[in-house]
């Protein structure tokens, strides 16, 4: 077989493999021989420019940047429908639509996936353009990031001139899950819900962060079609089935009570669905009598989207607990009496903060009103204040750590209300991963889950522990071996002697960046002599504001942070900074440079100025303290005379250095 066939084969396999994975939920082959055979077809296709193809599995990878997204005015409108909120107005719908085209009507059920419509354009079978909803007349070109769904067909068995399908996007809800948790990991803000989470990532400019999102799509209508006539909307999911296209689950019925039945299972099984829903759409299955019903200015007339009632019930809060998260944040959860909501039995409600409860008032012993809608953790809606007994006081979130006994702090831009513990085992895991991140202590091979596995091993708690792990413990680990295990040691020895900037960041105290590390570092030179500064010593230090100064201030005060100090001092951790420390010696003196100096660049001068306290300009005035004048010097020189200005030589300016 040549390298032409093989390529072609390859495609062809793998976008088998792509089917029976991510439309038929049926995997036929590993991970390890998708990559592999996905590796080689890159190869190839490398090898040979000319054969490339925009329906390869290779362009599902994603890679391309977005400037910004075209707008794409929708051939078919993506028109949105009405709601019903009871059997009764369903019926009444049924009646609208029995009126105008006699009593033998069909109807097909469909969940209504709770993600984003999109319109998928076909040419010749190839999957040319994806585009957003937008207002349902105009929406965004999103293509690039609808390639990297692997549910979506490239390229079609049956090339009809043009096709255009209707389907929602949605992230799955084990995807958003882990998504959620590795945001939270890395102190990021997580998402509300998948449906944000899927509206961010379809809407991502890179489509390689697209593609990592796993996004997924059920299709539900055709919008257009050139070359085929269908009689009714079964037969299109059956032809869109047949185009390898994964399909809405669906009911057909024929009578409404028929419907309201396959609406209810439908709601009763909402947790087994690997999407959230947020009602069940029932349609007209008879296309030319949709035709005939046609569309209000709002919606059509032939469907209707059945919403489900978020199911709340009475329970009473038994007491209120508080967890704290990864990133410190105290979170309370009111304990409820068990009740039976959507399918699960609820024992727990989220409270959210302490606004929450204030603002409802919320105390143990109250009966409330627990809901439940679609996977959402139930939460409080109301406090039956008619039945709160005598005795009860509004309640507060404790001023320590309920985890480590730490003073907590509330965020400055937020309701959230955090640990301040170094050491907080409830932290541990994000502490020490955000310690040896690159541009914190840059500890190589001390990802997430080493870090983890370390944690699990008992081999460390804090930071300060690390600088105490031996070779041979850390060989014994999973997935880890002599040799890795002394590299990790190496880049542990090796961060000891990283400038106190790096320190100050990997501290993790809040407020204190990067940046600020450095500012602190530069300032202070060394750590002793930071944490024997005063809050108001800290608030003068330009670029440090009240906030961060009092953050860093209550940080040093800590115990635990003590503690996890002197464990880095004993392991022998850079304290000092390593910058040159700004000189006084020029401070308050502004140079101006001009013509070619003999030994220092300009640049160069110009630093070694600089870090004296000094300051360079460009321009001659009578605020410049001094010229320097080198080989060449021209209108500076004179304008400096002009005005009285003392000119140095490189060698005067340079005595004046060493000074
Ligand atoms: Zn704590």
């Amino acid at each position: 077989m040549d390298e032409r066939e093989e390529l072609e084969a390859l495609r062809r396999e793998l976008e088998q493999a792509n089917y029976e994975y991510y439309v038929l939920d049926n995997p036929t082959m590993t991970d390890y021989d998708f990559d592999h055979k996905l590796r080689r077809l890159e190869e190839l296709e490398a090898k040979h420019p000319d054969l490339a193809s925009p329906d390869s599995p290779t362009q599902r990878v994603g890679g391309k940047v977005a400037e910004g997204f075209a707008e794409v005015v929708h051939r078919v409108p993506l028109e949105s429908l009405q709601d019903v909120f009871s059997l009764k107005e369903l019926t009444e719908f049924d009646q609208r639509v029995r009126e105008a085209l006699g009593e033998e009507i069909e109807y097909d059920v469909e969940p209504k996936v709770d993600g984003l419509s999109v319109a998928l354009e076909y040419e010749n079978g190839l999957f040319v353009r994806g585009a957003t909803r937008g207002d349902g007349q105009v929406g965004e070109d999103v293509t690039e990031n609808l390639r990297t769904i692997r549910s979506i067909p490239l390229r079609l068995s049956e090339a009809l001139p043009s096709l255009i399908v209707r389907g929602e996007v949605y992230m799955p809800k084990k995807v958003f899950e882990d998504l959620n948790a590795q945001l939270e990991l890395q102190g990021k803000s997580l998402f509300a819900n998948p449906r944000n989470a899927a509206a961010g990532s379809l809407r991502q400019h890179d489509s390689k962060v697209a593609a990592a999102r796993k996004l997924d799509i059920q299709v539900f209508n055709i919008q257009w079609a050139e070359g085929r006539t269908f009689r009714t909307h079964t037969e299109t999911l059956d032809y869109l089935a047949s185009q390898r296209f994964k399909v809405i689950p669906h009911k057909t019925c024929t009578t409404i009570a028929q419907a309201g039945e396959a609406i209810a299972r439908m709601g009763d099984g909402r947790e087994e669905y690997p999407f959230d829903i947020d009602g069940a759409v029932v349609k007209l299955n008879d296309l030319a009598g949709r035709e005939r019903l046609g569309s209000t200015a709002k919606f059509p007339r032939w469907a209707a989207a059945y919403k489900y009632p978020p199911e709340r019930k009475p329970s009473k809060v038994l007491d209120i607990v508080v967890q704290v998260g990864r990133t410190g944040v105290l979170t309370p959860k009111a304990v409820v009496e068990p009740v039976r909501l959507a399918g699960t039995t609820v024992t727990s409600a989220t409270l959210h903060n302490q606004d929450f409860i204030t603002e409802k008032d919320i105390r143990i012993g109250d009966t409330v009103l627990v809901q439940k809608a679609g996977e959402i953790i139930p939460e409080i809606v109301a406090v039956e204040r008619d039945k709160r007994p005598e005795g009860t006081v509004p309640y507060h979130l404790p001023d320590r750590c309920p985890v480590c006994g730490a003073p907590v702090a509330r965020d400055e831009d937020g309701a959230h209300i955090r640990c301040t513990g170094a050491e907080c085992p409830a932290q541990r895991l994000r502490h020490l991963v955000h310690f040896a991140s690159r541009d914190a202590m840059d500890i190589e091979g001390l990802g997430p889950a080493v870090v983890e596995n370390l944690l699990e091993a008992g081999l460390v708690q804090s930071p300060g522990d690390l600088y105490a792990l031996k070779a041979e413990d850390v060989a014994e680990l999973e997935r880890m071996g002599k040799k890795s295990a002394e590299n990790l040691i190496a880049a542990l020895e090796k961060s000891k002697g990283n400038d106190l900037s790096r320190l100050l960041f990997a501290f993790g105290i809040r407020q204190v960046g990067q940046k600020a590390g450095k500012i602190l570092a530069a300032h202070f030179g060394d750590l002793d002599s930071l944490m024997a500064a005063s809050e108001e010593a800290l608030t003068a230090i330009p670029d440090i504001g009240a906030i961060t100064a009092h953050s860093i201030a209550a940080w040093f005060q800590s115990p635990q942070s003590r503690h996890l100090i002197e464990s880095l001092r004993a392991a022998g951790v850079n304290f000092k900074s390593l910058e040159a420390p700004a000189g006084e010696a020029l401070a308050g003196k502004t140079f101006v440079l001009t013509g070619t100096l003999e030994h220092l660049g300009r640049k160069e001068a110009a630093a070694l100025i600089e870090a004296q306290g000094g300051k360079v300009s460009g321009s001659v005035s009578k605020k410049t303290s001094y010229v320097v004048a080198g080989e060449a010097a021209g209108s500076k020189l004179q304008k400096a005379r002009e005005l009285g200005i003392p000119v140095l030589t490189e060698g005067e300016l340079l005595s004046m250095l060493e000074r």
